[in-house]
């Protein structure tokens, strides 16, 4: 039986702010490039299985890919800068951004999948929410 889905826009939110895409409270990174292995919060494990993050590099390199492929020839065309320093500027580019767009990507490949595949909600160990909830065990 599928779970009930995460409202959109909830999920694009909490990519956005970096959060966990079940709680929104959880911090995913605790530094730029480090993530926690399972949400502070809510104790739910970020990836499902090993490999699990590879559809963010894809997020990541497509990204990359696009800009540059749409930037470069207008500025090539353009004239806008003479061809070696445009060069260098596009392969600086192709270092640095995919970098600072690591944490989102994941992220958004975070929110992405659990939009698509919802798992089932955490508990929360609070014993109001199950009692509201008629869960007794
Ligand atoms: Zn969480």
């Amino acid at each position: 039986m599928s779970q009930p889905r995460q409202p959109l826009l909830h999920l694009i939110s909490r990519s956005l702010r970096r959060r966990c895409p079940l709680c929104g409270e959880g911090r995913l990174f605790r530094l730029w490039l480090r993530m926690h292995l399972t949400c502070p919060k809510c104790g739910v494990t970020f990836a499902r299985e090993p490999g699990y993050f590879m559809g963010s590099v894809y997020l990541n390199y497509g990204l990359t890919a696009a800009i540059v492929a749409g930037v470069y020839p207008i500025c090539l065309f353009q004239q806008l800068l003479p061809q070696n320093v445009l060069l260098t500027v596009g392969l600086i580019f192709c270092v640095v951004f995919p970098v600072l767009v690591f944490p989102f990507a994941r992220s958004f490949w975070l929110g992405f999948d659990e939009y698509f595949d919802p798992r089932p909600p955490v508990p929360s160990g609070d014993s109001d929410a199950d009692e509201q909830s008629g869960n007794t065990t």
